[in-house]
C-alpha cells in the first residue's frame, strides 16, 4: 500500500440508510468495510450470555475486554443474533459505558489506519467515527431521516419476522434508543463539525448512495 489509507466515516441514527451506504461505497471503491454497531452488539449479546444487565458496567467491561482480546469479536454470534432486537437493546446500553468504548476504540482506529486485505481504504460507519475514531477523515456523512421515516422502516423490515410486531412498540423503541445514543456523557451521538448531512428521509436506496458517493468524490477531488 503507498500513502495513508483514505478513511471515510459514515455515522448517524439507525434506520437512516447508513449501513447500506457504507456497504455500497466500500465496494464502489474496492474499501474495506467495519460496521462498527456491530463491535457494541456482539458485546451487548455476550454480557446477556454470561446471565448479566447489558447495563451493569462491569459485566459490559469485562466482556468487551475479552472480546476485543478473543479476535473473534463478532464471529462469537450469527448474523441474525447480532441483528436482533434484543441485540441492539443490549448494544446501546454497553455502548454508554466508557470503559467498553475504550476498550473497542484500538481496534477500529487500527482499521482506519492498516485496513485489512491490504485495502487502500476503509469505510467505517456507526455513531462517533467522524467525532472520536477518525476525526482525520477526508470524507465525513452524518446519514439521518425523519424519526417516523426511520421507524417506518424498521417497522416494515421487522413484520417480515414477525407478525405481532406494532409500529407504535418500533417508534418507541426506536425512540428510546435514539435519546441514549445522544444523551449519553461518551462520545453521544452527533454529526462532527464538518460532516456534510445527508437526509435520506424522501431517498429510495439507490438514490441515498448517488448522492453520498457524489459527496464522497467531491471531498476526495
Ligand atoms: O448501528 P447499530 O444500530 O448497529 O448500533 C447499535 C448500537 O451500538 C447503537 O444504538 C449505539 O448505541 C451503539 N454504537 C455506538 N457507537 C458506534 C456504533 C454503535 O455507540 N460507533
Amino acid at each position: 500500500m503507498t500513502g495513508p489509507a483514505i478513511i471515510i466515516a459514515i455515522d448517524g441514527p439507525s434506520a437512516s440508510g447508513k449501513g447500506t451506504i457504507a456497504r455500497k461505497l466500500a465496494a464502489h471503491f474496492d474499501f474495506a468495510w467495519l460496521d462498527t454497531g456491530l463491535l457494541y452488539r456482539a458485546v451487548g449479546l455476550a454480557v446477556i450470555r454470561s446471565g448479566s444487565d447489558p447495563a451493569d458496567i462491569d459485566a459490559a467491561t469485562t466482556a468487551a475486554r475479552a472480546l476485543i482480546n478473543s479476535a473473534m469479536i463478532t464471529k462469537s454470534f450469527t448474523e441474525a443474533e447480532l441483528r436482533s432486537d434484543i441485540a441492539s437493546v443490549a448494544a446501546s446500553k454497553v455502548a454508554a459505558v466508557p470503559a467498553v468504548r475504550t476498550a473497542l476504540l484500538q481496534f477500529q482506529k487500527d482499521f482506519c489506519t492498516h485496513p485489512p486485505e491490504g485495502k487502500k481504504g476503509a469505510v467505517l460507519d456507526g455513531r462517533d467515527i467522524g467525532t472520536v475514531i477518525a476525526p482525520q477523515a477526508p470524507v465525513k456523512i452524518y446519514v439521518t431521516a425523519s424519526t417516523k421515516a426511520r421507524a417506518e422502516r424498521r417497522f416494515k423490515e421487522l413484520q417480515q419476522k414477525d407478525e405481532h410486531v406494532t409500529y407504535a412498540a418500533v417508534l418507541k423503541d426506536m425512540e428510546e434508543r435514539d435519546a441514549r445514543d445522544v444523551l449519553r456523557v461518551a462520545a453521544p451521538a452527533k454529526p462532527a463539525e464538518d460532516a456534510v448531512i445527508l437526509d435520506t428521509s424522501n431517498m429510495t436506496v439507490d438514490k441515498a448512495f448517488a448522492e453520498a458517493l457524489k459527496i464522497t468524490r467531491q471531498k476526495l477531488g
